[in-house]
Order: C-alpha cells, then sequence, then structure tokens
C-alpha cells in the first residue's frame, strides 16, 4: 500500500536493472567479478571497482551502491522478467498509456529483453511478443463481460531526429496509412484530444499474436535492408513499437482507449564529439541528445515541483509526449553488460538510471 502510494507521488515511473550473462566469447573475462547483487532483497547491487590507495601502496575497493525497484541477475529468464511488467501491460486494457523502455550501452541486452534472441522461439521471446500475446488474451477473456477491443499497431524508428517507418511493404488488405486533411511533412507528429498521430505512417489494424509477429519481422528486415551494417545501425537508432488498444463495453457503453509503447533506445555509450565528423559528428550529436532529453523528461515528471515538461527537445520524448506524464506508466530497463571492461559505461548507466527513478 505504502509502495503504491509512493509510486502515485512518483508519477508512476519505475526503473528495473537488468545485468545479461556474459556470452560465450566473454568468458574468459572475469565477468561479474565487479558486481555485487544484494543478499537481502532483489532491489540493489553495488558496482567495486579497485584502484590503489593514497599512498599509492595496496588497493582499495571503492563502491558504489545502487538501488532500482528490481534488479534481475544473469539468471533471470524471459518470463520472470516478464512476470514483473504484465500488470503494467495489462493496464493498457484499462485506458492507460504505458511505455516501456530498453536502456544501455550496445551489446547489454536492450534488443533481447524487448524482441528476444529469436522472434518466434518462445523461451527467449522478449517483452514484446509477451505482452502482445498478453493482452490479446486478457482481451478475448474480457469479452464475456461485454468488452470488445480493437488494436492498431505501428512501429518507427528514430534516426538523426528523424523518422523512419518500419513497417513499409506491410502487407494485409487492411494496411492503412494515417493522414491527415491538411497536407503535411511526411511523419509530422501531431497531438489532438491525447492521441498521437504520425503523418503518413503505416498502421495496421491487427487481431492476434501471429500478424503482429509478421509485422516484427517486417521491421526487422527493414532495418537490415536499411543499413549495410544492421547491428550498427540499430545500436545509433531507437525503435518505438506501439500498440494502440480501443475499448468499447456495450453492457455499459463505456470506453477505453489505451496505448503501449515499447522502445528501444540506442546505445547508451558515451559518444564523444570530438574527432567526430560529418555523418557521424550529426549522429552523434542526435543520440546524445535525445536520451538526454528521456532523462530531462522522466527526471521532471518525477518531481513534482517541476511544472515545465520539456518534450520538445528531441523527436522521441515529442513523439511520446502523451504517453509520459499525466495519465501513464513509464517503465525503464537499464540492461548491463557484465564484463569489468565496461565498468565505466555500467557506472554511466546505473547512475542515469538512479537520475530518473
Ligand atoms: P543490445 O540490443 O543492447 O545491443 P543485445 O540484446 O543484442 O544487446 O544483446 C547482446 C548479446 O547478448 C546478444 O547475443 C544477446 O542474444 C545476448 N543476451 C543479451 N541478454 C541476454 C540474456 N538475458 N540471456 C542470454 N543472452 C543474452
Ligand atoms: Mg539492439
Amino acid at each position: 500500500k505504502l509502495h503504491n502510494m509512493i509510486q502515485e507521488l512518483k508519477g508512476n515511473i519505475r526503473v528495473f536493472c537488468r545485468i545479461r550473462p556474459p556470452i560465450e566469447s566473454e568468458l574468459s573475462q572475469d565477468a561479474l567479478s565487479h558486481i555485487k547483487f544484494s543478499d537481502v532483497d532483489d532491489k540493489s547491487l553495488e558496482l567495486l571497482q579497485n584502484s590503489e590507495n593514497a599512498s599509492g601502496q595496496g588497493t582499495v575497493i571503492k563502491t558504489y551502491p545502487f538501488s532500482f525497484d528490481k534488479v534481475f541477475s544473469p539468471k533471470s529468464s524471459q518470463s520472470e522478467v516478464f512476470d514483473e511488467i504484465s500488470q503494467l501491460v495489462q493496464s493498457a486494457l484499462d485506458g492507460y498509456n504505458v511505455c516501456i523502455f530498453a536502456y544501455g550501452q550496445t551489446g547489454s541486452g536492450k534488443t533481447y529483453t524487448m524482441e528476444g534472441s529469436n522472434i518466434g522461439s518462445s523461451e527467449n521471446s522478449g517483452m514484446i511478443p509477451r505482452a502482445v500475446a498478453q493482452i490479446f488474451e486478457t482481451a478475448e477473456a474480457l469479452e464475456s463481460k461485454g468488452w470488445t477491443y480493437t488494436f492498431e499497431a505501428w512501429f518507427l524508428e528514430i534516426y538523426n531526429e528523424s523518422i523512419r517507418d518500419l513497417l513499409i511493404g506491410a502487407t494485409g488488405g487492411n494496411v492503412k496509412v494515417a493522414s491527415n486533411s491538411v497536407k503535411a511533412e511526411k511523419f509530422e507528429i501531431r497531438h489532438a484530444q491525447g492521441k498521437t498521430l504520425v503523418t503518413d505512417v503505416i498502421v495496421v489494424p491487427v487481431k492476434n499474436g501471429r500478424e503482429v509477429h509478421s509485422l516484427l519481422k517486417r521491421a526487422s528486415s527493414n532495418r537490415a535492408v536499411a543499413a549495410t551494417n544492421s547491428n550498427e545501425h540499430s545500436s545509433r537508432s531507437h525503435s518505438v513499437f506501439t500498440l494502440r488498444l480501443s475499448g468499447y463495453n456495450s453492457l455499459t457503453e463505456e470506453h477505453c482507449d489505451g496505448v503501449l509503447n515499447l522502445i528501444d533506445l540506442a546505445g547508451s555509450e558515451r559518444l564523444s564529439v570530438s574527432g567526430a565528423v560529418g555523418d557521424r559528428l550529426k549522429e552523434t550529436q542526435a543520440i546524445n541528445k535525445s536520451l538526454s532529453s528521456l532523462g530531462d523528461v522522466i527526471f521532471a515528471l518525477g518531481n513534482k515541483d517541476q511544472q515545465h515538461i520539456p518534450y520538445r527537445n528531441s523527436k522521441l520524448t515529442f513523439l511520446l509526449q502523451n504517453s509520459l506524464g499525466g495519465n501513464s506508466k513509464t517503465l525503464m530497463f537499464v540492461n548491463v553488460n557484465p564484463c569489468v571492461s565496461s565498468f565505466g559505461e555500467t557506472l554511466c548507466s546505473l547512475r542515469f538510471a538512479t537520475k530518473v527513478d
């Protein structure tokens, strides 16, 4: 109860930390030796850093404590992680706007967490397919109480502060394109009556998990086509999967509109502007700007004294304006690479997460 009240006060923002297991090529490094999980609860951890003591003789261990709403160790499975977010996902059916982000350096497990390692293979499937499956299942169960839901999905990418449609080429008789009577520039973001519309974006009505699955496949092939090195490209762009839910209850005549946004963020590794030129410089600045703007917005939402929420500082926060703050719920996964060689990045990621929590 008290925890719920605290959540309310914090504006429904939660932060979960997930440390991934070392992958095969990392087993020779002493992965995880610098991370101490709490043996008291599953909400805190310490980063340990060996450093020379003041006199230069011997070493001291410096500790950096962090606490989160939840810490997932490398042993946590996808289904254990999903168990902790399923209620949040469910609240989209109750009319909330929900955002779930994955934040972390490239290679920390963001895409694994959101999509899974192999879309379609059930054990490793990530939060997007699980969330979608649960939503369809629950919607079906709610039919007995008079509810009928319709669903629409779109999938965008934000790269260099511009929007790209990841569903280009999606098939199905009922694919439609969001348009507006007023001629607008392609992919212009509009907010009206609490709803967000991106002009010319492909909006696909979906009825089941299979249909969403084919959209996810379409999106990943569009990403691969767009870039010679798709991993490199995806680490430099944000992907935003959105499912809009509209419910109507024929018994009570209630309406209920919710939105679920699942966002795989660009890699958070500290990108130095110095030395970068041309496109690389532009890219670097765009990533730095959008991640720091996201942090600023979430931080401002959590700070009751702050009146102005700086949504307009980046495309990402402007796009998600209706789903951040107000009647909305936000969850951020901070994904962590277990290698000692990533100590500096890990420290930065955890600090970022602490700031927004
Ligand atoms: P990112 O999207 O942050 O760049 P990835 O999700 O691609 O990182 O993860 C990097 C590698 O680690 C991939 O090979 C992925 O399959 C693997 N991986 C990430 N998280 C886990 C996990 N929890 N369990 C097993 N393997 C994981
Ligand atoms: Mg990725």
